[in-house]
């Protein structure tokens, strides 16, 4: 065994192995890896085997795309046979909603790369005769689809990875993870030490155990699963003997269940609701190749969809049924990238779809590692979108939904109810007594919009027919009744207009928030982000964070409150992610200091042109234009309470953003709502902040922004000041200038569209050919237009261009309109 590497992988899953065959693909030949026991010993031996290429998620959709397309070549590279059977995968829609879910997901399909086909009915039967197409009102299906032999596959790529130089050690199982004075990692194994530079966990349901091992809580907790195999059917036996063609994978997402053949037999995997959480303290250092007692009661209410769906599965008897842990997260997406506060520590865990992953995983991950950055935007499988709250009890409960909701109908605006609520700022209770109805960002409880007093969704709208297998409804509380119905197309909430026409009020809490400070903090600001420092205490601006190519990472507004201090604000999502960038950037001869203090820190937005005659009537300070302008910032006392007031905000009106000592948030709050009752100050939910933030062509992370896009190609020109200085990622974003931009970030408005908007991630074509990719969409309550924000290449960005996008399957006209089409000016902002 070595005693020094490159890297070391822990795990010897098709998750580890093939990171390891990707690091080892990019010529890291002195990389290695350890498993505790044989190759696919933990959760990959028992895997179904399926390639779902079906997801809505633009990150894992591309891994997956990546994954299904590396597994066509790599019997024909390393001469081990992986078993891969492209059968096509068919997925039913039963309801209007599901069948707007497929939509929907074809679009982000086609912006990806991914060939997807609509079937009616008929041609399903076609495909699949032993189906019974009765309520199926069509279907999608995935040429390129299939399954796989997980445990024939993970050997291939540790092929492949030994002839790339790596080496695998088996029965080495890794004890302990230190870090050495050098800066190195020492990976205790109970064969020996190795010293690395690298460490990569891919250890499944131990993840958890292994993240012990250098202090971290990795939120992962495995769910147990279950697929129940049937003897041979004469159907099917009938049908091998006459040549005809596999059927191919089968979903029925509305009774949440796949199946496929499985030597002339059937294979049936449900995802139920109450499959337990597994493992919660980690496996035994003995388990290997270990199942769960099974638990077909569970199973019943989908056994009987499935035979009602397909009889022929009623008709034998079962054979075997496999029950096995399977790594999840709260979101159900794995946790593939950097850890958080250590260096060189990687994680590529948390996989429910490990063996359609795997290929994907490990190829971005070797990017990252290797080249320093993915070249695919990874923020949905970032590792740090979780944060401290992630405890085990969370994960238990979140965990558990994610599995349960599989193949629920997602909803744009879906919010999960598990573990909730959570992180409640002090006026959660005033807020909810006003009608709010929350969602959830970072564990926060946040507003999404106010329902009017006695407002409910009534009985025929609930009784819907997409209703009946679709909970396409906000969960209400005992006795309430439910105030949201989700959809793909335009919903039921409201209340935009008061805060163009009045003031309302908005609770931002959940922002993340810095103090950075130290004789350095300026000049190392200077050489971070983009814009340049605010010179005058007491100013603010907006700044990025590139990724060392030149892409946007993050977003900060910066406010600097005096000679040495400054008060950074990023998206409260990206909290945990922000902090890791900024401290592992900060120098460390201690001239700089930073603390996080959001949770010190509440934030209240006041916002619409009373903005100021309201404030005036609970402040002493002077808010004039002349003393206290646009971009902005002073302490000021909101009735007893001091408050940092920042006059910005992100929906384009007067306004200030209040933030100010958590414990004193219901004093400020209960102030600004009595002397507001004068100017009809209403409280206002995130939903209206993002349909005013579009008729600005205000960006988010990570949709206009993200590290696939260079700063510019977002038309971030204005605070991205490349002017005799340097700062990180400047010269890959200049190099990438001379090499030419490909996008161009525009506004556009959608024509001729009346019950549904894009959502981000439409795919824009002109003439025919797909030109670029929307980013967000919605209906711009102020202009009464459908507005798309989209990248498109920089020769189509003028105004007046005509696109068209497809939404929900139907093309739309849409022309390029002018940057800000609300108040291209700013002149509210700086009334
Ligand atoms: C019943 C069932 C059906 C499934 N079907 C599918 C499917 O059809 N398609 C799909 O994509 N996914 C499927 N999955 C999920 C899939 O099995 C997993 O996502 C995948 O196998 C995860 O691979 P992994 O490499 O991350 O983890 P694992 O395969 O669990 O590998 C982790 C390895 O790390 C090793 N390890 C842990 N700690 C240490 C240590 N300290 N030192 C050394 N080694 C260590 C373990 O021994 C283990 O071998 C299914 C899961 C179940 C339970």
């Amino acid at each position: 065994m070595r005693t020094h590497a490159r890297a070391v992988v822990i795990g010897g899953g098709v998750v580890g192995v093939s990171t390891l065959y990707h690091l080892a693909r990019k010529g890291w030949s002195d990389a290695v890896l350890v498993e505790r026991k044989e190759l696919t010993s933990g959760s990959t031996w028992h895997a179904a085997g399926l390639l779902p290429l079906f997801n809505l998620s633009y990150s894992v959709g591309q891994i997956h795309k990546y994954s299904v397309r590396l597994y066509k070549t790599l019997e024909r590279e390393t001469g081990q046979h992986v078993g891969l059977r492209e059968v096509t995968n068919i997925r039913l829609a039963c309801t209007a909603d599901r069948l707007d879910e497929y939509k929907y997901y074809a679009g982000v399909a086609a912006t990806i790369g991914v060939p997807v086909k609509f079937l009616s009915p008929a041609e399903v039967k076609e495909i699949w005769p032993l189906c019974n197409v009765e309520g199926v009102i069509g279907a999608i299906q995935h040429p390129e689809d299939g399954y796989i032999q997980p445990a024939d596959l993970t050997q291939a790529l540790a092929k492949g990875a030994r002839a790339g130089g790596a080496e695998i050690y088996r029965q080495t199982a890794v004890t302990a993870i230190l870090a050495t004075p050098a800066g190195e990692w020492l990976v205790r194994t109970d064969k020996g030490d190795i010293v690395c530079e690298h460490v990569i966990s891919a250890t499944g349901s131990f993840a958890r155990k292994t993240g012990e091992m250098v202090g971290l809580d990795v939120p992962v907790l495995p769910v147990q699963h279950q697929y129940i195999v049937t003897e041979p059917h004469p159907a099917i036996e009938e049908r091998r003997r006459r040549g005809f063609p596999e059927m191919g994978v089968l979903r029925e997402s509305d009774a949440s269940y796949y199946m496929r053949e499985e030597n002339a037999g059937l294979l049936l995997g449900p995802y139920e609701v109450g499959a337990p959480a597994c493992y919660v303290d980690g496996p035994s250092a003995d388990a290997e190749y270990e199942l769960f007692p099974d638990d077909l009661d569970r199973l019943a209410p989908h056994i009987e969809a499935a035979i009602a769906r397909v009889p022929a599965f009623g008709e034998v008897g079962i054979k075997k049924v496999y029950n096995g842990a399977i790594a999840y997260t709260p979101d159900g997406s794995p946790i593939i990238g950097p850890a958080w506060g250590v260096r060189n520590f990687w994680l590529n865990e948390g996989h429910s779809f490990g063996v359609t992953a795997a290929g994907g995983a490990g190829w971005q991950l070797a990017e990252w590692i290797v080249e320093g950055e993915p070249s695919i935007d990874m923020m949905g499988v970032d590792p740090r979108r979780f944060g401290s709250y992630a405890s085990q009890g969370y994960l238990r409960e979140k965990n558990e939904e994610a599995y349960a909701k599989v193949f629920t109908v997602h909803y744009p605006d879906e919010e999960r109810p598990a573990a909730r609520p959570l992180k409640q700022s002090p006026c959660y209770s005033r807020m909810k007594a006003l009608g709010a109805v929350f969602g959830t960002v970072y564990g926060w409880e946040r507003p999404n919009w106010f329902a009017p007093p006695g407002y409910g969704l009534d009985e025929a709208d609930l009784k819907k027919p997409d209703v009946l297998l679709n909970e396409n409804h906000a969960p209400a509380a005992p006795g309430e009744r439910p105030r949201e119905k989700w959809s793909f197309r335009r919903s039921n909430y409201f209340e935009h207009r008061h805060v163009h026409e009045k003031v309302g009020l908005l609770d931002m809490t959940a922002f993340a928030k810095f103090e950075v400070s130290g004789p350095g903090a300026e000049a190392w600001l200077e050489r971070t982000l983009t814009n340049r420092v605010p010179k005058a205490v007491g100013r603010i601006a907006l700044s990025y964070l590139l990724s060392k190519n030149g892409g946007v990472r993050s977003e900060f507004t910066v406010f600097r409150e005096g000679e040495q201090r400054f008060y950074l604000v990023s998206a409260g999502a990206l909290e945990r992610h922000d902090r890791d960038y900024l401290l592992k950037l900060c120098p460390s001869d201690g001239s700089v200091t930073i603390e996080c203090v959001t949770t010190q820190n509440g934030v209240l937005v006041l916002a619409g042109p009373r903005a100021r005659d309201l404030l005036e009537r609970v402040t002493d300070a002077d808010l004039s234009n002349a003393s206290f302008p646009w971009l902005s910032g002073k302490m000021i006392d909101v009735g007893a309470a001091r408050s940092r007031a920042l006059r910005v905000n992100f929906v384009g009106e007067l306004g200030w953003e209040l933030h100010h000592p958590i414990e004193m948030q219901t004093h400020i709050f209960d102030r600004l709502m009595a002397a507001g009752r004068e100017f009809d100050l209403k409280p206002f939910g995130i939903r209206a902040m993002d349909s005013l933030r579009l008729e600005k062509s205000y960006r988010l992370i990570p949709r206009e922004l993200s590290i696939e896009y260079a700063a510019l190609e977002s038309a971030l020109d204005r605070f991205v000041r490349l002017d005799n200085r340097d700062f990180l990622g400047r010269a890959a974003l200049l190099d990438w200038q001379k090499r030419g931009f490909r996008n161009r970030l525009v506004t556009m408005e959608v024509h001729g569209i009346t019950d549904t908007d894009a959502r981000g991630s439409e795919p824009v074509y002109r003439g025919g050919e797909l030109v670029g990719r929307c980013t967000s969409g919605g209906y711009g309550w102020r202009l009464g237009k459908s507005l798309a924000l989209a990248m498109v290449p920089p020769e189509l960005a003028q105004t007046g261009t005509e696109l068209e996008l497809v939404i929900l399957g139907e093309r739309r006209k849409a022309s390029v309109i002018p940057e800000s089409p609300f108040d291209p000016k700013n002149e509210r902002l700086r009334a």
